[in-house]
């Protein structure tokens, strides 16, 4: 029985709601009346509820679908102006003891290459992430719970935080683990993680325990109502994410709504961010062996319709896309996308030879960190490195109130300047540099605040003549 706020998997993501929801859609996607209701109501960003959002994204009709896209374009600029977050991934391990059957990493694997990050492995690393210039890392990691053990992650997140190599810093430390218990996301939040992100890879339960036979994993209750274990052990910035490809779409996007909605009703914060991955090639995995996956277009819709539905939430792009595809899905909402990645376990410091390749998926963006901040800056998006607002004590719902009332572009604008103006002094090649310091001089008279401006203009030059670093709002 659907109920918003059960703590109950079943109740909040109940699959009858996802089929009445889905017939719902399909009975209205071509009523105008209705689709211009929803429309109007979106425009006052306070978001859809998953029926609203369902309808949309079923809509066929090109004209209403040309005003989707404007619309979320324009929440997008409301909520998040031209700048984009960039963050790298680091894989600490691919030993995994679940069997989920479109990942390289599951246990019957047994030609990949197993490997788990010393903590020598990872200083050496994130010192070659800093000398990139990336200041928020997502660590990864496959379930073995006596190898890839607690103590193993909190170490490990001592250890990223302890280097500071010439003008580097990893500021925020993201993690996407296995779900665990309330105990253990305690001890996440006490050593200082920013967001948890958990994908449910797919809501739709009969599927979900096809596509993970064996393993901890299994157990789709205890993974689908893993962010509330989180919230209950402090964990207030939670990232959701499903892999689009492995079931229908339209259940996932329902799914995946209903869960938002959940967490909003039950903690008073709705996700923090949202991922938004597609199945790809990955050693023993062929995309093909799945019979759901999403084209180009049909991807462009999902993201404009999640901007819509929930717009005060980050959404994120990985490098499984490629440039043309992050391009187009840019401006339609995304404002977290990594660059430079490496998908395998070590990587950055140094290649791995092509016998012991250990990657979870093929990265369709090869680009180095240069050229993707040289990239978004033609296209007159700011890449930022801000890490503030967790660093600040702004998570939770502080921060949903911040980004609600739009209060939070106060912030992110002049940090993301700040930030990138360090990125280019300690990092950038000189074509690049000379792209942002040009950006930057434009931007700034875009500080709406003169005293903030001022401050800017001061912060700027410290960096510049004076070698000084983070400074934040
Ligand atoms: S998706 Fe995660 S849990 Fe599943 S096999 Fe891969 S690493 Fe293990
Ligand atoms: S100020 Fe906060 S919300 Fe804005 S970019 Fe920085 S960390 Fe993100």
């Amino acid at each position: 029985m659907y109920d918003v706020n059960s703590k109950c998997a079943d109740d909040f993501i109940d699959h009858g709601e996802i089929l009445e929801t889905l017939a719902y859609a399909d009975e209205n996607k071509e009523n105008i009346e209705l689709i211009d209701s929803i429309i109007e109501k979106a425009k006052k960003r306070k978001g859809l509820s998953h029926r609203e959002a369902s309808v949309l994204l079923a809509c066929p009709l090109e004209e209403k679908n040309e005003e989707i896209y404007r619309l979320a374009e324009q929440i997008k600029k409301d909520f998040y102006g031209n700048r984009i977050v960039m963050f790298a991934p680091l894989y600490l391990s691919n030993y995994c003891i679940n069997g989920c059957t479109y990942c390289p990493y599951h246990a019957k694997n047994k030609h990949i290459p197993r490997k788990q990050l010393s903590q020598e492995d990872i200083r050496r690393e994130v010192i070659a992430l800093q000398d990139m210039g990336h200041k928020r890392l997502a660590l990864e990691a496959g379930e073995d719970p006596v190898r890839n053990t607690m103590e193993y992650y909190l170490k490990s997140i001592e250890t990223i935080y302890s280097i500071k190599h010439k003008n580097g810093a990893i500021r925020r430390v993201n993690i996407n683990i296995a779900a665990t218990t309330v105990d253990n996301y305690r001890l996440l939040k006490e050593a200082g993680i920013g967001t948890y992100i958990l994908f449910q890879e797919t809501y739709h339960k009969e599927s979900y325990l096809e596509l993970h036979p064996t393993g901890p994993k299994h157990d789709y209750n205890y993974h689908t109502e893993a962010m509330d274990r989180a919230m209950e052990g402090g964990i207030d910035d939670v990232g959701l994410g499903v892999l689009f490809g492995l079931d229908k779409y339209r259940y996932e996007f329902a799914g995946l709504l209903m869960h938002a909605e959940h967490l909003e009703a039950a903690f008073g914060v709705g996700p923090h961010t949202i991922s938004v991955p597609r199945l790809k090639h990955a050693d023993d995995i062929d995309p093909g062996d799945f019979d759901n996956g999403i084209d180009d277009d049909t991807f462009a819709k999902i993201v404009a319709c999640i901007r819509i539905a929930v717009p005060y939430t980050g959404m994120i792009i990985s490098t499984r896309e490629n440039q043309k595809t992050r391009e187009r899905v840019l401006h339609l909402g995304i404002s977290q996308i990594s660059g430079g990645s490496r998908t395998s376990v070590g990587g950055y410091y140094e290649q791995e030879p092509e016998d012991e390749k250990s990657e979870q998926f093929d990265v369709s963006d090869n680009r180095t960190l240069d050229e993707v901040v040289r990239w978004l800056m033609e296209m007159d998006y700011i890449p930022s490195f801000c890490t503030a607002c967790y660093r600040e004590g702004r998570t939770g719902d502080r921060f949903m109130s911040l980004c609600k009332s739009g209060q939070i572009q106060n912030c992110c604008h002049p940090n993301a300047l700040m930030t990138l103006k360090e990125y280019l002094m300690d990092y950038a090649s000189p074509e690049t540099k000379a792209i942002g310091d040009r950006l930057i001089e434009k931007e700034t008279l875009n500080v709406p605040n003169e005293k903030a401006r001022a401050v800017v203009l001061e912060n700027l030059r410290l960096i510049e003549q004076d070698n000084r670093r983070d400074f934040r709002f």
